[in-house]
């Protein structure tokens, strides 16, 4: 069965941590150079550290693991495999789990960390993932930018308070600086809804 966890999803093996930082009018840094160079992104944003092997078992109430998260979110590769998602004249298959407020949902325009699927990992997940489980809904999307990351912000130099743990930082806004990603994000345009599956046992 565990070998049947989706890519992106994290195993008890493996470790997420920020790393000693420091904050300047620069930003959030790695007081650690060499960290500091390995986990800053091309686009200067700094990315959370992780190690540890997949191994144990997978955890599904956890964020998806940042690194493979990253790939295949910037790469819009599936979440499941790792491979090509599928696609048709609707666009890419994107499969969410229904959020709370699933009924008054808009999907035009909704924003993700999941990144999309293939049909036979389609099938996989819903079974093997207890919150696609819980309910989800099939969507077709023919576009979906890179809007952001999700991680911990950081409040500048000399203001009081602490990180934000789990804060939404848009490309090219001034907190980009300050952030530890860890999720990047797309926002799906041009949405076909497919279908809706409630929860099942
Ligand atoms: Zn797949």
């Amino acid at each position: 069965m565990q070998s049947r966890a989706p890519y992106v999803v994290p195993w008890t093996g493996e470790t997420v941590a920020a790393g000693k930082t420091v904050v300047s009018e620069h930003g959030v840094a790695y007081a650690n150079p060499v960290q500091d160079g390995f986990y800053r992104a091309w686009d200067g944003i700094l990315w959370t550290l992780s190690g540890g092997t997949r191994s144990g078992s997978p955890v599904y109430a956890r964020e998806l693991h940042p690194y493979r998260q990253r790939e295949a979110m910037d790469r819009l590769l599936c979440a499941g495999c790792n491979g090509s998602p599928s696609r048709d004249e609707r666009g890419v298959l994107w499969l969410l789990p229904l959020l709370d407020d699933a009924e008054d949902t808009v999907w035009e325009g909704v924003q993700t960390v999941i990144p999309p699927m293939c049909v036979p990992c389609k099938t996989k997940a819903t079974q093997s993932c207890p919150r696609l489980r819980d309910g989800h809904v099939e969507l077709r999307v023919k576009e979906a930018e890179k809007i952001g990351v999700r991680g911990t912000l950081y409040p500048p130099p000399g203001v009081e308070g602490k990180p934000d743990p789990d804060a939404l930082v848009l490309f090219d806004s001034p907190d980009e600086g300050r952030v530890i990603a860890r999720q990047l994000v797309r926002e799906l345009r041009d949405v076909t809804v497919v279908t809706f599956a409630a929860s099942t046992p």
